[in-house]
């Protein structure tokens, strides 16, 4: 009987116990968790902070479906890792033994190092201890200033809005979020902001957090001004948990190096997840995501191999359907800017991928409310912006998904003033009908669509 040991309970973790399970049928599996919530859906904590959902729909399992699963869930940190021995070291209940073992750590924000981060009051969106301590404290508080680009730093500032803290919105740069939008996007999200009753400061650096007993009482600026708060939120980007695999002799890089089989350099050993560096065979290089849908992907991989099926991983496009300022928002492949972000680097709901600065054409629509930005190859699309109506969302990531041939449609695309819609529409209505044919003629399985 294998003996699997999984180091995490989230869904990278829970992915891969299924997949074990569904292949195995017999061997114990063990998830070993350092948070006493467990399995939680991480992406949902901005939805619980604003109040738009109960903390109760944060748990997509019950202890039901761990028992039907036959999966033991212990609540402990794993402190060390024994590859000779085949063992990891567990705080409280030390040796634990493996045949197969999966680091599914996932990954933290990362901790400025300014004076006064240590004072009460300076959060985090981390996990579900960090948000119900946002939600406590915003009771209280009037005023908040946060920090940070990209979802993360959003989802702070209108979750206290939301809960009526007044919020000042601190960028370095010049723009919202420039390693992936583009200025038009940055501004709609902006005036979006102002519109909401953020008040965004560019170009404003935090020099020192105030404090007085032991608590935040302002921010000051590294131009001199002193902003008035009892909360700081800071979302300046994340870091893969490497630390355990480190020690151990496990290769990383910015994260843990796996290679398609999700197997780390030593044997038995395998990564998935946010902590996982994966290979991107379009852009040849080894890459970081934090990504829902990608991490649960890479956890039924890992599952799957660990159980002795050898099958390739097939990383999909990256692509994220979220809320920026209340605007629907979805970014897939790849859509990056010149620009570097001095706001943040790679942060929750993001992708290294994205950041990659494609060889390709603009074309882009937009109106006051709908924007589609498209990054158009030589024959393909290589990724794609779509702010407000997501309705083309669907075709539009089959078509950079599976690299279809845009020819017949690029040089519409790329005239001035193009219709993007109703060009993409009806060139995807074509290319589902022929994937049809083709699929019905060769028993092939059917278009994939956008999951996520
Ligand atoms: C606020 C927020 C918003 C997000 N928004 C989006 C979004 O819009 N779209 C999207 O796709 N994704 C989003 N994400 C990212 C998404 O949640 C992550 O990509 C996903 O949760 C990664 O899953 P994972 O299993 O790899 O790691 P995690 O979910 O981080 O789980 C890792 C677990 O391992 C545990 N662990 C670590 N080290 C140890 C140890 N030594 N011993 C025991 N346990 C340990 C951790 O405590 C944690 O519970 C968001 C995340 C957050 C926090």
């Amino acid at each position: 009987m294998r003996r699997y040991v999984i180091v995490g309970t989230g869904v990278a973790a829970v992915a891969a116990a299924e997949a074990i399970r569904q292949r195995d049928p017999s061997g114990t599996i063990v998830l070993v968790g350092m948070e006493a919530e467990g399995y939680y859906s991480r992406p949902g904590l901005a939805y619980y902070l604003t109040g738009e959902i109960p903390e109760a729909m944060l748990f997509p399992f019950r202890d039901a479906d761990f028992r039907r699963l036959q999966v033991q869930v212990v609540h402990d940190r794993v402190e060390g890792l024994d590859p000779a021995g085949q063992r990891v070291r567990l705080a409280r209940r030390g040796w634990l033994a493996y045949d197969r073992l999966l680091l599914a750590t996932g990954a933290r924000a990362a901790r400025p190092s300014w004076p006064g981060v240590d004072l009460e009051g300076v959060v985090y969106l981390d996990n579900l201890a960090h948000t119900r301590h946002v939600i406590r404290l915003a009771r209280k508080a009037k005023e908040a200033v946060v920090v940070g680009g990209g979802i993360t730093a959003l989802e702070l500032a209108e979750g206290l809005q939301a809960r009526r803290v007044r919020v000042h919105y601190l960028l370095r740069g010049d723009r919202y979020w420039r390693r992936v939008l583009d200025p038009v996007e940055s501004r709609l999200v902006e005036q979006r902001l102002a519109q909401m009753g953020i008040r965004l400061h560019h170009h404003t650096q935090v020099a020192e957090i105030l404090g007085h007993k032991g608590r935040v009482t302002g921010v000051r600026t590294q131009d001199g001004r002193v902003l008035r708060c009892q909360l700081v939120g800071i979302a300046v980007g994340i870091r893969p948990r490497i630390e355990l695999a480190r020690e151990a002799g496990i290769a990383t890089d910015r994260g843990i190096l796996v290679n398609p089989y999700l197997e780390t350099n030593l044997p038995h050993v395998y990564a998935a997840g946010d902590v996982a560096q994966v290979f991107d065979p379009r852009l040849g290089q080894h890459v970081l995501d934090s990504l829902w849908p990608l991490a649960r992907q890479q956890g039924m991989a890992a599952g799957a191999n660990m159980a002795g099926h050898r099958v390739p991983y097939r990383r999909s496009t990256p692509l994220n359907v979220t809320r920026l300022a209340h605007i629907t928002t979805a970014i897939m492949g790849q859509v990056g800017q010149r620009d570097a972000d001095p706001d943040a680097g790679l942060v929750r709901g993001d992708s290294e991928v994205w950041r990659a600065l494609p060889d390709a054409i603009l074309a882009q629509k937009s109106d006051e409310v709908n924007l589609i930005r498209l990054m158009v190859g030589r024959r393909t699309l290589l990724g794609a912006v779509v702010m407000g109506d997501q309705s083309l969302v669907r075709g539009l990531y089959t078509l950079i998904d599976r690299q279809v041939d845009i020819t017949p449609i690029r040089e519409r695309l790329l005239a001035p003033d193009a219709p993007l819609g109703d060009l993409l529409a009806a060139f995807w209505s074509e290319v589902q009908a022929h994937l049809r044919t083709a699929a019905a003629e060769d028993g092939s399985p059917p278009p994939r669509e956008a999951s996520g």
